[in-house]
């Protein structure tokens, strides 16, 4: 349903997923004076303590979805693999922002990487892999390296390999699950950034100034603004993300992350993945910026026009994983720093507990 009334001032957004995103976009929903239902299987959501009403049930469950279509005015999500089904089940009744396609071309490696070369953006090198023999074949086209990634359901690094070697891609297939997957060319990169921009009902867009990521475990560890790239690579990424949700008809906010090589012809960005909704590289936004892009989301979602996407402020931000939670005191004594914690009951080794945004004068 793309012909939209927009929301008002007490209307209530409902949000598919009841994470630390999830949370975070009905607190900013809160704060625009909108209220946020929140679905999710999990009864022990961190979103749940932060909205007004929330239902526990699986996404499969047809009664419980249009119970909570009748209840919202638009639904949003906070994670990719929102099952197809569910998400056009929705749609049926109530906008679903951003939209089915978005979630289609995003929850496929493959279909991403034809949507994003359609659109003139530059990737990775890359082969449709059906079979070991397939395998082998795109093995040898690159050169031996390469690295394998499931086409559905990857995150955090899981579901991929890294093929250094014929040697590495003898039974690789087999040992991620003989699905469908692509071989991406394995690529040189400086380092990985991303942009976090957001487009709205009437097209117009806004984009954040480009993070530099650092991943340890294969999860984000920190996000730094600004970048420390030229302006003509900054003016690149915001190029890349716009033609991006433009394609898509996309409503929202959207994390592209990109890998930077640089080599003697310069710097160069390629697209590595698109995440068709808030970004933890964009966390930083909000301490840094006037409008975070969790208010970003909502005010796009409600079929509002968007703020500014101007930063005020540098800042570096962290991921507070597992443990490193337990040093939350010792944060609350840093001067310019903000903490976030998400409220989970449980801590655990890998799991996000939490963030920090640590902000300084703005120096670029
Ligand atoms: P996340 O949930 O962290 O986004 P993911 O499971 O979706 O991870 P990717 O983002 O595709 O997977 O890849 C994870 C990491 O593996 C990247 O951040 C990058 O460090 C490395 N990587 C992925 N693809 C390539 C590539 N083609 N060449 C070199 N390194 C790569
Ligand atoms: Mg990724």
């Amino acid at each position: 349903m793309s012909d939209t009334p927009r929301l008002a001032p007490g209307d209530t957004i409902g949000i598919l997923g009841g994470g630390q995103l999830g949370r975070m976009l009905a607190q900013s929903a809160a704060s625009l004076g909108l209220k946020a239902h929140i679905y999710c299987p999990d009864p022990a959501s961190p979103a749940f303590d932060v909205s007004e009403t929330f239902t526990v049930a699986p996404y499969e469950d047809a009664d419980a979805l249009d119970l909570f279509a009748s209840s919202v005015a638009a639904v949003t999500y906070e994670f990719e693999n929102v099952p197809g089904a569910t998400a056009a089940h929705l749609d049926a009744r109530v906008p679903v922002r951003p939209g089915v396609r978005a979630l289609e071309v995003a929850q496929d490696r493959l279909s991403e990487k034809q949507f994003l070369s359609g659109a003139g953006v530059a990737i990775a090198d890359y082969a449709d892999i059906q079979s070991q023999a397939d395998l082998d074949a795109a093995v040898a086209r690159f050169g031996g390296a390469g690295v394998l990634k499931t086409r559905r359901f990857g995150y955090d690094g899981k579901g991929q390999k890294m093929i250094r070697s014929t040697n590495d891609a003898d039974g690789a297939f087999d040992a991620l699950g003989a699905v469908p997957m692509v071989l991406e060319q394995l690529i040189g990169f400086d380092c990985e950034v991303s942009v976090i921009v957001a487009r709205d009902v009437d097209g117009h867009t806004a984009c954040y100034d480009i993070a530099r990521n650092h991943h340890e475990n294969h999860i984000l560890k920190t996000s730094t603004v600004p970048a420390g790239v030229t302006e003509a690579t900054a003016s690149t990424a915001r190029a890349m993300a716009e033609k991006i949700v433009t394609g898509l008809d996309y409503v929202g906010v959207m994390g592209v992350e990109m890998f930077l090589v640089r080599d003697e012809k310069g710097e160069r960005l390629l697209v590595n993945e698109i995440a068709p909704r808030v970004h933890n590289s964009g966390h930083w936004t909000q301490d840094a910026c006037l409008c975070s892009q969790f208010d970003q989301h909502i005010r796009a979602v409600a079929g509002w026009p968007l703020g500014s996407a101007d930063r005020h402020s540098d800042a570096v931000m962290e991921n507070l994983i597992g443990f490193d939670a337990d040093s939350w005191q010792e944060v609350l004594r840093e001067p310019a720093s903000r903490l976030h914690l998400y409220g989970k009951a449980e801590t655990r080794e890998g799991r996000k507990m939490g963030h920090v945004n640590r902000i300084s004068k703005q120096s670029v």
